[in-house]
């Protein structure tokens, strides 16, 4: 078997790898290389492979820099079968429709032209198969897959590859520990050839996860008492899930007022339906005794989906909760509540997820005012609250101990800035594995 890296290699977006076993050719993800948009020329190289030769795409999850480049993938003349677990299916619908129409405009807005056309993403979703957890499947001759729930988002998985008498498995992305809504990521099977590991926090730990619930609660409750409007920023598709899992036991279970929310993010509404519809797939942290039959529903939630019920947001009354995308604050709807709200003291800005350099949410994280939203001058007045529990991705320490319970000697990292990546080889190498990797893009491994 023999492997080769095409994305996320010493960086964390643009997963690609592709497995060649005799003529058979499969991909284990097509991602999106993110950071500068879709103009980025990353996105418009070749693919390092001809895109023709493919039989199958294994999709270890819905983010963009695991699914992003599959239209591209169909533009460049590539006909392969997709296959993930079937909620990975359906969130990637939502995600590749909406990434569709930023792609559209932001290439008219860079006067390049558009990666890839609305056929692309329609032939997409035509050879897309939907398949179960612990359920091998032979996606190309002499190449078995079998996905496992990593804890991620829904319907995330690691992946387990099969052929040529070997087995090696790709992380994709590992949730963190303490989800209240997924289940554990799955133990790593025994007797791996090779396991190409994520390393994203290769470098970090995070906060325990128990006491994000009880800073929810008190946002919600001094927000009340000052009657102000607290807004709350979240990724469409696990964050926000997450938060009206917990702003459900707060105000169903426990019976707390936070008087009229608000979920202002169309992604998010569709994003939060799958939810529902997959809660076989869930693990919900639901409190004793406490009966539901809509666990992201609750008492008082408005669900705004068109910019004219968004807009009517702004003549409720106060007490108000919005839950609003974009995560990072640099797009979405929760751009325009800002602009209204953030320069009130009696207002709240509840920064739940990680910031990245030069977006509007790292830059009022770090205390500056005012800040340039659109071509007003906003002054953050607002009080600043971070839960810094919430988190997409599994820190060192639970990386360490999830690998160290197989017997995996040989690891490739992936998916991580080269600095984690390095203190993260430092120390597995340290807990006793044998050969501890970075390989470039372009490389090829024999396994
Ligand atoms: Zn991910």
């Amino acid at each position: 078997m023999d492997i080769g890296f095409f994305g996320a290699a010493k960086g964390v977006t643009g997963s690609c790898f592709l497995v060649a076993v005799g003529e058979s050719r499969v991909l284990v993800d097509c991602g999106f290389f993110q950071g500068q948009g879709y103009c980025s020329d990353k996105n418009y190289q070749e693919f390092g492979f001809n895109p023709e030769t493919i039989d199958a795409v294994v999709i270890t999850h819905t983010h963009q820099d695991h699914i992003g480049r599959l239209p591209l993938l169909f533009n460049r003349k590539g006909k392969p079968t997709i296959y993930s677990t079937k909620p990975t299916r359906d969130l990637s619908q939502l995600i590749l429709d909406d990434g569709y129409n930023i792609m559209v405009e932001e290439s008219e807005k860079c006067g390049r032209d558009p990666l890839y056309r609305e056929r692309d993403v329609e032939a997409v979703f035509s050879s897309w198969k939907g398949v179960s957890y612990r359920d091998p499947v032979e996606v190309a001759p002499g190449v078995t897959v079998t996905w496992h729930d990593a804890g991620h988002v829904l319907g995330s998985s690691f992946v387990v590859v099969e052929g040529d008498g070997k087995k090696v498995a790709f992380s994709g992305d590992i949730g963190s520990e303490g989800v209240p809504i997924l289940h554990d990521t799955e133990a790593l099977p025994q007797d791996l050839d090779m396991f190409m590991c994520e390393s994203t926090y290769g470098d970090r730990l995070h906060d325990p996860p128990t006491d994000r619930l009880n800073k929810l609660r008190d946002a919600v409750i001094e927000n009340h008492k000052k009657r102000g409007v607290l807004m709350i920023p979240a990724f469409s598709i696990e964050r926000m899930q997450e938060v009206l899992f917990e702003m459900n036991i707060i105000v169903d279970s426990e019976g707390i007022d936070p008087g009229q929310v608000y979920l202002d993010s169309p992604l998010a509404i569709s994003a939060t339906r799958v939810y529902a519809s997959y809660q076989e797939e869930l693990e919900l942290d639901i409190p004793q005794g406490f009966v539901d039959n809509d666990f992201f529903h609750f008492k008082g939630l408005h669900v705004t989906e068109t910019v004219g019920e968004s807009k009517g947001i702004n003549n409720a009354s106060q007490p108000k909760v919005i839950l609003a995308g974009a995560g990072m604050m640099n797009a979405g709807r929760i751009t325009h509540h800002l602009v209204r709200y953030l320069d009130d003291p009696n207002n709240t800005l509840l920064v739940i997820g990680y910031q990245a350099v030069g977006t509007l949410g790292r830059k009022i994280v770090e205390g500056q005012s005012p800040v340039k939203i659109f071509d007003y001058s906003v002054d953050v007045k607002a009080k600043i609250v971070r839960i810094d529990s919430y988190s997409g991705h599994a820190d060192y320490d639970k990386l360490t101990r999830w690998v160290k319970d197989s017997t995996v000697k040989r690891i490739q990292l992936i998916h991580g800035d080269e600095e984690a990546m390095i203190a993260f080889q430092k120390h597995l190498l340290h807990q006793g594995v044998e050969e501890v990797s970075i390989p470039s893009e372009g490389d090829w491994i024999t396994v």
